[in-house]
């Protein structure tokens, strides 16, 4: 099991004195920009000259030998400092801390300063979490474009009734959680000099930070009606109204390939057919069209066959193992040649990373973490949510990855906590116009095994977006959480 230990130390009363070492991963890492004089090690070393300092060992692992820190400046390895020996690599780091340190105990200096980026579920939950653990040894700025958070999970219901969007004021949960809100896009993260940079033109300084800007939906589907939030929930209640009058009388619900969430699209094939059977329509032939080898197929056998049970009892027909690739004339075009004949289609659009201009990321813009949230083995850059390249795109995802962060950087602050590794668990609630059907399975790689599906909650308060701080907190504050 991996384990991670923390030390922090200040050499006089400015934040820009801080540093932090952190045994996080197998790995030895040490930052800061003071200078130090690691006598043990015999050498004395800027610490703005390093880059990384690591040790190629497990955390607990016995160390016979006298350990070796290898520190990299400008990208390849230039210094080996003999650490004396033997011992367990926690008593080691804890001899390296102390012998750097003038004053260790970060909660005597001014708080570690956080900037938590986006104003969706992860970052909620990422606020909620450091308050919680950290209490006053951080200060905490939520930079966010909108001023609102949107619950999105609801968006399925917009077609079907009326109502406001819910959600709650951005500055509403600053309050609560004591968060400095700045409404502000974030343009480029410059990690050397620790600052974000905004649209508005400010540059916001960060002991650590945390980037939970989501993904970037992309209409995946030439020639499909696109569902995704509120506004398209709009535009998916007009093919409604032509289905309710028979102006239409079939309608495909097509999963794209690539990285997509499809669970909206059962429900908003469930809630379709449940409507048009209340007001009596009849003869409307509903299709669902998926490249899933099973319907929700992540999350285990049994889940699958309670969601292939629920479509079944609303008469809609299940074509799985099929990738749409374009509706055009009267028909739903899959690859390998096949059609399916029908008046309109409905997708979700396919995902793509949002490409953040200084921080590292893959061909589809998102960015790679290990498991703590450690942006490419940096310690003070974290990324949770839609906006990694975890391969599951779901809110109680983000929820977990943006607390598993959190954690990490509360015990950079100095909170007495240990950081762990993500062990994700995928919960949904399906709506279905019926009973809902909670699921639940562990993920491991991103792939869920065997699963529970029931109609009772699995959790509680059995809100459609599960997070550990948030979940409560969406309970207490926004009116429909379900
Ligand atoms: C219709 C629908 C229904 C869903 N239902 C469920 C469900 O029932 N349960 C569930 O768990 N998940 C559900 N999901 C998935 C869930 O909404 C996402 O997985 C989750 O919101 C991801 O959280 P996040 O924090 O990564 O990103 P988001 O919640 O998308 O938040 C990203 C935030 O970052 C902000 N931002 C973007 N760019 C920048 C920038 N450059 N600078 C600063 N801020 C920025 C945005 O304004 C936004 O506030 C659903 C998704 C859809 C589309």
């Amino acid at each position: 099991m991996t384990r991670s230990y923390t030390a922090l130390w200040r050499e006089g009363d400015g934040p820009e004195h801080a540093g932090g070492l952190e045994v996080a991963f197998g790995h030895l890492s040490l930052e800061g920009r003071t200078r130090i004089d690691p006598t043990a090690a015999r050498t004395r070393v800027a610490l703005d000259e390093i880059e990384a300092l690591r040790i190629e060992r497990s955390v607990g692992e016995r160390m016979d030998a006298r350990p070796t820190l290898v520190v990299t400046r400008g990208g390849g390895p230039s210094l080996r400092i003999a650490i004396p020996g033997p011992g367990l690599l926690h008593e080691v780091s804890d001899a390296i801390g102390a012998s750097l340190a003038t004053r260790v105990r970060p909660e005597r200096g001014a708080p570690l300063s956080v900037v938590v980026v986006g104003g969706g579920v992860g970052a909620l939950e990422a606020v909620l979490t450091l308050r919680a653990l950290a209490q006053e040894r951080v200060s905490i700025t939520l930079v966010s474009p909108s001023t609102r958070f949107v619950y999105r999970p609801l968006a399925v219901k917009r077609p079907f009734e009326a109502g406001p969007e819910p959600g709650v004021d951005l500055a509403l949960f600053a309050a609560d959680a004591g968060a400095r809100l700045v409404t502000d896009t974030v343009v480029d993260v410059d990690v050397t000099a620790r600052r974000v940079h905004t649209a508005g033109g400010r540059s916001l300084h960060y002991d650590a930070l945390l980037v939970s800007v989501g993904a970037r939906p992309e209409p995946a589907l030439p020639g499909a009606i696109p569902f995704w939030d509120w506004g398209t929930g709009n535009g998916f209640r007009a093919l409604l109204g032509e289905l309710s009058r028979g102006e239409s009388t079939s309608l495909a619900f097509a999963v794209p390939g690539g990285t997509v969430w499809p669970l909206p699209l059962y429900e908003l094939a469930l809630l379709t057919a449940a409507h048009l059977d209340d007001l009596g329509v009849a003869g409307a032939r509903l299709t669902f069209v998926t490249p899933e080898a099973e319907p929700l197929g992540i999350f285990g056998r049994e889940s699958s066959a309670a969601v292939a049970g629920a479509l079944a009892r609303r008469g809609i027909r299940l074509l799985t193992g099929a990738t749409p690739l374009a509706f055009r004339d009267g028909a739903l075009h899959l690859a390998g040649g096949r059609r399916v004949t029908a008046d309109h289609a409905a997708s979700v659009p396919r995902l793509r990373g949002p490409a953040l201009a200084g921080l590292p990321h893959d061909a589809a813009g998102f960015i790679s973490t290990d498991p703590y949230g450690h942006v490419d083995a940096r310690l003070d850059v974290f990324a949770a949510g839609d906006a990694t390249t975890f391969p599951v795109k779901q809110g109680g995802i983000a929820a977990q990855q943006a607390e598993t962060a959190a954690t990490a950087i509360a015990a950079q602050a100095g909170a007495p906590v240990r950081p762990e590794p993500l062990e994700p668990v995928l919960r949904a609630l399906l709506l279905t116009a019926d009973a809902p059907i909670f699921l639940r399975t562990e993920l491991e790689g991103g792939r869920g095994e065997t699963g529970d599906a029931s109609a009772d909650p699995l959790w509680w308060p059995p809100t459609k977006v599960v997070g550990h701080h948030l979940s409560g907190y969406l309970a207490s504050r926004v009116r429909q959480v379900a």
